[in-house]
């Protein structure tokens, strides 16, 4: 078994992420397998290098132990690349050069042709005429590349419908065993962004791949991701993990807890006296 807690370090860690990593190590652990930390950092705008300091400190005082080196995925920007020009080759992908601002308009004027998806609208966009393309691209236009869904239905033939997952935890509706995937519930996801060209759901499936995950423990907040997860992994021919997506933990008011909210942060309670027992016993570890 081989399970991974990757945090993105755009804040400091708090009970939330402890239960995420503390329930893959001790997963890991308790069947003899492996634990890796993976610092997904792609978005080099809102990470910040204290925030990845403190990740070390808060899961070493948690008691946490990870293999050496840790993949940060800021340093692989060229495996990212390398898988969207196979979705690209595959003609998987297109260049959407609209902004947030054009698809909600677009949206607001036939709602009836977007559905909702379990995030939000989902959106079905289109690729450009090559000569309009080619015009923006000479602009210097930017672009994120999307995912096509009907391309990958073509692609996939008959086995886009039989796509599953194993679910050995739950969803927040207590989805649970074998899931049949939907990822036509997100429409057309962006794969590449247009500020650095690669994507959470491309770069985290490419590395639980790549560094042979075999567990993919993490939160309920991120269940309906495993539904495009698995497309992606089936059209980049790429082995599917078990899926352990577990509760999340929520404050006095039953609210989620957030990087924002800095009281709850595990250096603040650190800082506040509580020892690693007291958190254990908070999260009821
Ligand atoms: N980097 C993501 C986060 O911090 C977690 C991704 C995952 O576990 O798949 O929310």
């Amino acid at each position: 078994m081989i399970t991974r807690f990757a945090p993105s370090p755009t804040g400091l860690l708090h009970l939330g992420h402890a239960y995420s990593a503390l329930t893959a190590y001790r997963m890991a652990k308790d069947a003899g397998g492996r634990f890796l930390l993976r610092i997904e950092d792609i978005d080099r705008g809102r990470c910040r290098p204290e925030y990845e300091k403190a990740i070390y400190e808060d899961l070493a005082w948690l008691g946490i132990e990870w293999e050496e080196p840790v993949r940060r995925q800021s340093d692989h920007f060229g495996d990212y690349d390398a898988a969207l020009a196979r979705l690209r080759e595959a003609g998987l992908v297109y260049r959407c050069f609209k902004t947030r601002k054009d698809i909600a308009a677009e949206i607001a004027s036939a709602p009836h042709l977007t559905p909702q998806g379990p995030e939000g609208p989902a959106y079905i966009g289109a690729p450009l005429a090559a000569l309009e393309e080619r015009s923006l691209m000479a602009e210097g236009a930017p672009f994120a590349w999307r995912l096509s869904i009907e391309a990958c239905k073509d692609y996939l033939g008959a086995a886009f419908d039989r796509l599953s997952f194993a679910e050995t935890g739950a969803g927040p509706n207590g989805e649970t065993g074998t899931i049949r995937a939907e990822p036509g519930l997100f429409g057309d996801v962006v794969v590449g962004r247009k500020d650095f060209g690669t994507s959470y759901h491309l770069s985290a499936v490419h590395d639980d791949a790549l560094q042979g995950v075999t567990h993919v423990v993490r939160g309920q907040d991120l269940y309906h991701a495993a539904h495009l997860h698995v497309l992606l992994q089936a059209v980049l021919d790429l082995p599917r993990p078990l899926y352990h997506h577990h509760c999340l933990i929520t404050d006095e008011r039953g609210e989620r807890l957030s990087k924002r909210d800095r009281a709850v942060s595990l250096r603040a309670l650190r800082e506040g006296g509580a020892t690693r027992e007291d958190i254990l016993a908070r999260l009821a570890l």
